[in-house]
């Protein structure tokens, strides 16, 4: 059988044979252990450290043949370097009581109010927006999440649904998940993955991604055609493009 074509996505693991990746290197810092992980680039020309200003994490590119050693001296040589990097990241903020939050692009206060039964919804009053989470202390994170994937889900889908009929074609199911490399991705059968992660944004922004996702039901590809049907659907894509590249990775500090 012919492997589906997939874009907006990485080959899925599937489909290749990698070598075993070479184990994460472990450094002692100031407040802790902490993992490097490791990937070896034939092209690569010297080591290079990188940290993921979306998720904090560390990785080592090595070019082939370099001893373990001396991978393990390099990283050690640059943790000073690491731990300033890693400071000047914004802070992750947990789904806890008191945490804001945007919902849509609007800042919420995540409020926690006690055992009661009750759905978690949004409101806004004289004291701003606030998310409000009923049940046990432990529960809130956990209630925060499915929330907010719910309603991302539920946005994604109209919105979905929307561009479809404009451009004419059908879709198929459509999902969201934690990715971090994309935020969304379109199968040849039409089934669509988001980030859940959107619903964190102004509106414009996930109708951007719907938009942008659908257009490959016409174009599994970036060709200018393909680009043309995108600004049909959204004229000034472009804004939503460039919030994306400025803001798209403190999308990442919320939550799990
Ligand atoms: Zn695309």
């Amino acid at each position: 059988m012919a492997p589906s074509r997939l874009v907006d996505l990485l080959i899925p693991p599937r489909l290749r044979k990698p070598p075993a990746p070479p184990s994460p290197i472990r450094i002692e810092m100031r407040d802790g252990p902490r993992e490097i992980a490791v990937v070896v680039r034939p092209a690569a020309r010297r080591m290079i450290l990188r940290i993921d200003r979306r998720t904090g994490g560390a990785t080592l590119t090595l070019p082939r043949g370099v001893a373990r050693f001396r991978a393990e001296q390099f990283v050690q040589s640059q943790a000073g370097w690491l731990e300033a990097r890693l400071k000047a990241l914004p802070p992750r903020v947990a789904f806890t009581d008191g945490a804001m939050v945007p919902v849509r692009g609007v800042m919420h206060r995540i409020r926690h109010v006690g055992s009661g039964r009750g759905a978690t919804h949004l409101e806004t009053g004289p004291e701003g927006s606030v998310l409000m989470v009923h049940g046990t202390p432990e529960a809130v994170p956990g209630r925060v999440l499915r929330f907010l994937r719910a309603e991302a889900l539920a946005d994604l889908t109209a919105a979905s649904r929307r561009h479809a009929t404009a451009l004419g074609v059908t879709i198929g199911r459509i999902s969201v998940k934690d990715t971090v490399s994309r935020w969304g991705s379109c199968s040849s059968r039409g089934d669509l993955a988001y980030s859940w992660r959107l619903i964190l944004a102004p509106p414009f922004v996930l109708d951007y991604l719907a938009a942008h996702e659908v257009a490959h039901r016409l174009e599994m590809n970036h060709s200018a055609r393909y680009w043309r049907n995108v600004r049909l659907l959204v004229p000034d894509f472009r804004v939503a493009e460039d919030w994306l590249n400025r803001h798209g990775p403190a999308l990442h500090h919320y939550g799990p």
